[in-house]
């Protein structure tokens, strides 16, 4: 399958850096890339981010996705954005359960396996993010964490499953400059694999991503294990030159 390299901006831009990123990005694409190429932006800037995409010919194929999608389908949840409004945008990705939404904003499984299901009903692929804290994985318990979490996604989404894309993301990993070794994330890469397998016959279908402080030096190693099939990429999506680098990293 195609790998995916997504873009998550988190809380940073303005119109006008967004603007000269994505012309960087577009110089830098010229020639179709072999992966899939997301950038999941602040909610605010998505419509720019459309009118960007829809003037750079070499944008045309980058996916659009939000960071966060509200769990209901409309009415009175002031400040919420639902899956519909994101539609209507044109994203075609949403992270769901993201560590810091768990952690500053206190999202469970069982919610975030309902922003799944949300997402999923208005057609916009859910990155559900799962992954365990350095407590957790110094106490032994990461196979555990992370599968009590996709198992929530998988009890609420039933055989749609299949539609989604996992990204494991140790929560030790992200922004810190630590990285998961490539043994590391590989092993609970395969165990989730192993945990899609017997959810549904279409487990094939889904991606799922490595994300942890990845970089322009460290892809390329992550993303040739077997089962890590692509990169959900914070700080190194907000510089061009790197993102450019990861994308040209994940080969089919
Ligand atoms: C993230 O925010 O999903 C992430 C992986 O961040 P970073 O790459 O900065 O660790």
């Amino acid at each position: 399958m195609k790998k995916l390299i997504a873009g998550n901006w988190k809380m940073n831009g303005s119109l006008a850096a967004n603007e000269a990123l994505l012309d960087a990005l577009a110089q830098g694409l010229t020639v179709a890339p072999a992966c899939e190429v997301a950038v999941c932006v602040p909610a605010p800037y998505l419509a720019q981010l459309r009118a960007l995409k829809s003037t750079r010919a070499a944008l045309s194929a980058v996916g659009l996705g939000a960071q966060d999608v509200s769990a209901h389908a409309s009415g009175a949840y002031t400040g919420e954005v639902s899956a519909a409004m994101l539609k209507d945008l044109g994203c075609r990705y949403v992270i769901v359960g993201h560590s810091e939404r768990r952690q500053y904003h206190g999202e469970t499984d069982v919610l975030v396996a309902d922003k799944a299901k949300a997402a999923l009903a208005a057609g916009i692929t859910p990155v559900v993010c799962i992954g365990e804290t350095l407590a957790e994985r110094e106490a032994g318990h990461t196979e555990e964490v992370v599968k009590r979490q996709l198992a929530a996604v998988i009890h609420t989404n039933g055989h749609c499953i299949s539609e989604i894309v996992v990204a494991y993301e140790p929560v030790w990993a992200i922004g810190t400059g630590k990285t998961a070794s490539p043994e590391e994330a590989q092993a609970v890469h395969a165990v989730l694999r192993a945990q899609l397998k017997a959810a549904t016959d279409q487990s094939a279908r889904v991606k799922i991503l490595y994300g942890g402080s990845m970089n322009a030096a460290n892809a390329a190693l992550l993303l040739a294990q077997g089962d890590i099939d692509g990169g959900l990429i914070g700080g190194a999506a907000l510089k061009a030159q790197d993102f450019l680098t990861i994308i040209a990293a994940a080969h089919a």
